[in-house]
């Protein structure tokens, strides 16, 4: 037993990521029994991570959660490092000269590939550059997205492709009172797009949307959300699934679908056609290489040996003139320098939160995951507070009985000069506080949630003009 976690000798933790995940984590941390001090750091100004760039401008609500995260960041023992970047100002193996554990939380940042002929034309794009554009985080700003056309195609059917559709067909009006970047909310304004069309490649049984998500396409002001009858009917391995499943929304979310299958209003001026079944196969181009027709495939569901059912192409197809494609097939992790990764989960290595050797499957002390980049991406922001907690409390049980790291440099202002020697202009939690209130008192100016800086540089700036980083 070792006495780390005492005030005399707190256990010192390195969270790296600032989102969901992190936080909880740092939460756990700063409430246990023992004495914990947390250094969380970001390689962007602003906190936050997905609730800030990830989820959809108009749910609000959502994003509330933040208020939470405001309570852990003003706990004894909580210290934030904005814009400051593992792998370029300090490197994973650096920071075990300061801390006795690192926990990453790094999410995942990049999308999972969709490998059709065609999927590289011009107007082809991921749905997270998109979601990450609208909501303005620094590293999409410049990006263009071409909304002269009539028709645009999601592929996917989760509650991402849910939200860019929603976005797609929301009006002008309902877009300007979100937290929406303004650029984007200036191109969406002058959007000619018309029919949104999803697409699952398996059937409504196995939509990976949620209730909530899904009913509300039905409420939309300018939008007629359908499905078609002969799509929404259920296969017999599917009905046989549905009745057995312990899912007891899966019968609500079928209804709503069911409710979705008859024409289009055309009294509305936008239509979203949420097609089941379906898969892309090809993109076509016109003479520009700009994307102009998809090949879909007709699927049936046939079992997938592993208790559930899978797409398998049948001989239909049909073509469909699209002037926009977003693929949206799920996020998927990108590698941290020295850190272990494992390619073909898109994961950092772990059991149960402790990182291991990809060769060995040896834990590697002092090392931890919690979130998306542990699990992969899937779940609710929710889904991220027991994940986090598991991973704490095998953090906090190795340190005390002394399976850590053995920082040579433990002391909190020593961390602190080498980041500042390395960075001028670390952002701490009092600079995004203020740099917060501007937001926010430009929204109140008008009549939205907050009007968000959108390049590191602008909010550097503000920062300096106020006095801070
Ligand atoms: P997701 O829920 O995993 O959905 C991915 C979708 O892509 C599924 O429909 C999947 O179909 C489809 N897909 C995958 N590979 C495909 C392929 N090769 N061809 C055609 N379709 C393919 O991922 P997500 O939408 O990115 O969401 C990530 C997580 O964030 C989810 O847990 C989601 O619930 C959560 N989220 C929540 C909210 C919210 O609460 N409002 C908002 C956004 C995101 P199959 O099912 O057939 O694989």
């Amino acid at each position: 037993m070792s006495d780390l976690g005492t005030p005399e000798n707190p256990i010192r933790v390195a969270v790296v990521g600032s989102g969901p995940a992190g936080f909880y984590a740092a939460d756990f941390l700063l409430r246990d029994q023992r004495t914990v001090q947390v250094d969380m750091y970001d390689r962007l100004p602003t906190p936050f991570g997905l609730v800030r760039a990830g989820v959809a401008p108009d749910h609000q609500k959502i994003k509330a959660v933040t208020k939470l995260y405001d309570r852990v960041a003003a706990r004894p023992g909580f210290r934030f490092y904005g814009n400051v970047t593992l792998g370029q100002h300090i490197r994973a193996p650096e920071l075990a000269d300061f801390y006795h554990a690192i926990l990453y939380s790094t999410g995942a940042e990049t999308d999972r590939d969709l490998n059709i002929p065609g999927i590289d034309l011009k107007n082809s794009h991921t749905a997270t550059e998109f979601v990450a554009w609208y909501n303005g985080h620094p590293d999409y700003v410049h990006r263009t997205f071409d909304l002269s056309h009539e028709n645009v195609v999601v592929v996917g059917i989760g509650n991402v492709a849910v939200d860019v559709s929603r976005i797609l067909a929301h009006t002008p009006e309902r877009l300007a009172e979100t937290d929406m970047a303004p650029y984007a909310e200036e191109a969406l304004r002058e959007s000619r797009v018309r029919n949104i069309y999803m697409l699952g490649r398996r059937g409504p049984a196995q939509a990976a949307f949620t209730v909530p998500e899904v009913r509300e396409l039905g409420r939309l002001e300018d939008c007629s959300t359908v499905t078609l009858p002969e799509e929404v009917e259920l296969d017999p391995l599917s009905a046989q699934f549905a009745e057995q499943s312990d899912d007891r929304t899966l019968a609500t979310k079928l209804d709503i679908i069911r409710s979705f299958a008859h024409p289009v209003d055309a009294s509305k001026s936008r239509a979203l056609t949420i097609r089941f079944l379906t898969s892309p196969a090809e993109i076509q181009g016109d003479a520009e290489g700009r994307v102009a027709r998809m090949k879909l495939v007709h699927n049936e569901l046939v079992d997938d040996g592993r208790g559930g059912l899978r797409a398998s192409a049948t001989e239909f197809e049909e073509w469909l003139d699209v002037g926009l494609v977003f693929r949206s097939v799920g996020y998927y992790g990108v590698p941290l320098p020295d850190v272990p990764f494992r390619e073909d989960w898109g994961i950092i290595p772990n059991e149960e939160g402790r990182v291991v050797d990809m060769d060995t499957g040896r834990q590697i002390a002092g090392h931890y995951v919690a979130g998306w980049i542990k699990r992969g991406p899937s779940g609710v922001i929710g889904t991220n507070r027991p994940d986090a907690k598991e991973t704490v409390e095998h953090l906090v049980a190795d340190a005390v009985e002394g399976k850590h790291l053995f920082p040579v440099r433990p002391h909190p202002e020593q961390v602190d000069e080498e980041i500042r020697g390395r960075q001028s202009q670390v952002v701490t939690w009092e600079d995004w506080q203020k740099l917060d209130a501007l937001e926010t008192a430009r929204g109140a100016e008008q009549g939205r949630p907050r009007v968000k800086f959108t390049s590191v540089e602008e909010m550097l700036a503000v920062m300096r003009e106020a006095g801070l980083a």
